[in-house]
């Protein structure tokens, strides 16, 4: 059963991308099976840096086939520019592969997240206001447009006016906006990026299980994570597709029994974009410290992220909702400078300790972690290559964080590069 699931276990940015670029090596199919071009990966092969948002990193691989599966929402605009891009820079694209079932972004979708964030100030969500989030409420009111739509322009015209009525409707109504044109909408999807999508247009879950059938090698790759999943995460402040292990098969219409690894991605310590509960961030100059070191700005927004230690409590529920088979660390070279590092076991909300992530959300909103501490290795790992020359105090950090999460650490990222990775 040669199918593995990349997957997020925090709340994104963990580093899936270079875990998928590194093992898509091995891969015959990389498929990307939710959410849309919110989710940025950046993977650095030979010193140049690529930022792909779409299409799966897979792409880089020649020998890899990259699949935009059913359960991904695509602006298609955003799709052409990003063949454009990497075809600019010598990328392939040409083995892409669109489901035709996947939703298309529209843009009173994006008109809408925009104004809607707005309309509600302070408690805005804060998402990227490309429109994903409008997109999969279509998809689940069944008025969504799809990939296919844009193979019969009848069909798409008479979807397109009957959908924007009610849309302008409400821009004008309750956002004051002014309408949008159906002609133009039509014009666009119909005259410019029909005919570059048209070719890519394919049945992906058929090919994808005569692949599983053929035995060929799987990569489903997630984009954000599990505390971001609409129903596992902390709702609100989540996305609106399921990037966990199930929603890599609704999202792909592979079946779960032919699905044989379940890899979950976490950074040594932790990040959160915007709102919403986070026990173990901190402010101070630790905080300063992984900002600088990690990089922790948005791919895509440039926004800064909050950060904080490794929560222990979180992986234990990723570990579950996910049944993960294994576990790969990023970033542990971050805490390189550090002189004690911090993990956080239990919490502890209104005098009672809670090991496990408590359900109710207010009183997950007021855990105060509880943690351990371990004396930092203050050496440089970026060079490390090989389990035998970490140091002690790396290794007992990466042991007692496998412990804690009840599935074994197998990769621990010491750098941005495709090579800077240790086996443990
Ligand atoms: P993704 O969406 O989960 O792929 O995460 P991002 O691409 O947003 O963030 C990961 C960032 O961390 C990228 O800039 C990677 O190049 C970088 N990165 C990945 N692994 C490591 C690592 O082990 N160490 C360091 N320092 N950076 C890493």
């Amino acid at each position: 059963m040669p199918v593995t699931i990349v997957l997020g276990t925090q709340w994104g940015d963990e580093g899936k991308g270079k875990l998928t670029d590194l093992l898509a090596g091995e891969m015959d199919f990389v498929v990307r099976y939710q959410g849309g071009h919110n989710a940025g990966h950046t993977v650095v092969v030979d010193g140049e840096s690529f930022a792909l948002q779409l299409i799966p990193s897979g792409v880089l691989n020649e020998s890899v086939t990259p699949v935009i599966g059913n359960g991904v929402v695509i602006d298609p605009g955003v799709l052409i520019a990003e063949i454009d891009q990497l075809a600019s820079r010598g990328v392939d694209t040409s083995r892409l592969k669109v489901s035709g079932q996947a939703h298309l972004i529209m843009p009173y979708h994006i008109e809408l997240d925009r104004v809607a964030e707005r309309h509600l100030g302070k408690n805005s969500l804060g998402t990227t206001k490309r429109g994903i989030g409008p997109t999969y409420a279509d998809k689940a009111a069944r008025i969504g447009l799809r990939v296919q739509d844009l193979l019969d322009p009848k069909i798409f015209r008479q979807k397109l006016e009957v959908v924007l009525k009610e849309k302008n409707a409400i821009l004008a109504k309750v956002y004051n906006r002014l309408p949008l044109s159906a002609d133009q909408i039509a014009d666009a999807y119909l005259n410019e990026y029909a005919p570059r999508i048209a070719p890519l247009i394919s049945d992906t879950v058929a090919l994808l299980n005569d692949a599983v059938v053929a035995e060929k090698r799987i990569l489903l790759e997630g984009a954000q994570a599990t505390f971001l999943d609409l129903d596992h995460g902390t709702y609100p402040f989540v996305t609106s597709s399921n990037p966990t292990a199930g929603g890599a098969i609704t999202g792909s219409g592979i079946g779960p029994r032919n699905i044989s690894r379940v890899i979950g991605v976490a950074k040594a310590y932790l990040t959160r974009v915007g709102s919403g509960p986070f026990p173990t961030e901190v402010f101070d100059e630790v905080a300063e410290q992984l900002v600088d070191r990690g990089h922790e700005f948005g791919t895509n927004t440039g926004r800064r992220r909050r950060t904080g230690w490794f929560d222990a409590v979180l992986l234990r529920h990723a570990a579950r909702i996910n049944s993960l088979s294994e576990v790969f660390i990023t970033k542990l070279d971050v805490l390189d400078p550090f002189d004690v590092v911090k993990v956080a076991v239990a919490y502890e909300s209104d005098g009672q300790r809670y090991d496990s992530v408590p359900y109710h959300q207010s009183v997950f909103h007021k855990a105060v972690p509880i943690y351990e501490e371990f004396p930092g290795w203050k050496c440089d790992l970026s060079s490390v290559r090989k389990r035998s020359d970490l140091p002690k105090e790396a290794l007992n950090y990466i042991e007692f964080l496998s412990q804690q999460i009840g599935v074994p650490v197998t990769i621990v990222g010491v750098g941005p590069s495709r090579e800077q990775y240790v086996e443990i």
